[in-house]
């Protein structure tokens, strides 16, 4: 599922490195998001509060970890890009002329490709959470739901 991207592949001015066979950490899914988009291509780069109605689909294990949610209108989503590439330290961002550090920008390929995005919560139901803000494709593994938090300072930079 996840790739590593072989020299051959590599746009001009990316650089990807090997990767460390062993893993450090084990995440558990706990669910799948639904959205309307099949190819990454589809998918817009970050998601928007009026975009699309998205589901987020919990595991119904996980489902009493839902209890005081429906009080929030913001939540914070975090996903598993599972068809990211995970070797590349520089990248070629489409429209770019110079690459970029992998940490500078929010391409979904990075070593743990793990998506944020800010959603609005419409409603729950079940275990099924209705969302807008989504940008990711249909079938993505659902990692983790947070209540929405503002910074705490605001830099003008
Ligand atoms: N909002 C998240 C963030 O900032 O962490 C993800 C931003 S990333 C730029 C969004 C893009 O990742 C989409 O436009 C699509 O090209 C790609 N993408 C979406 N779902 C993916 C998946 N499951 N695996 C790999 N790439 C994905």
């Amino acid at each position: 599922m996840e790739e590593q991207k072989p020299e051959g592949q590599l746009r001009p001015g990316e650089k990807a490195i090997d990767l460390r066979t062993s893993a450090d950490a084990e995440l558990q899914f706990i669910g799948s998001i639904r959205t309307p988009w099949k190819n990454r291509a589809d998918c817009p780069r970050q998601g928007s509060f009026d975009g699309p109605l998205c589901s987020i689909e919990v595991d119904e294990t996980w489902q009493p970890a839902l209890a005081g949610l429906e009080a929030e209108a913001s939540l914070d989503v975090l996903y598993w890009l599972h068809q990211a590439t995970r070797n590349l330290v520089l990248q070629m961002p489409r429209g770019r002329s110079e690459p970029a550090g992998t940490f500078s920008i929010r391409s979904p390929n990075r070593p743990n490709p793990i998506g944020v995005s800010t959603v609005r919560l419409e409603r729950i139901i079940g275990n099924r959470l209705e969302v807008r803000g989504l940008d990711c494709l249909d079938g993505t593994p659902l990692i983790d739901i947070k209540p929405h938090r503002r910074p705490r300072f605001d830099d003008s930079r």
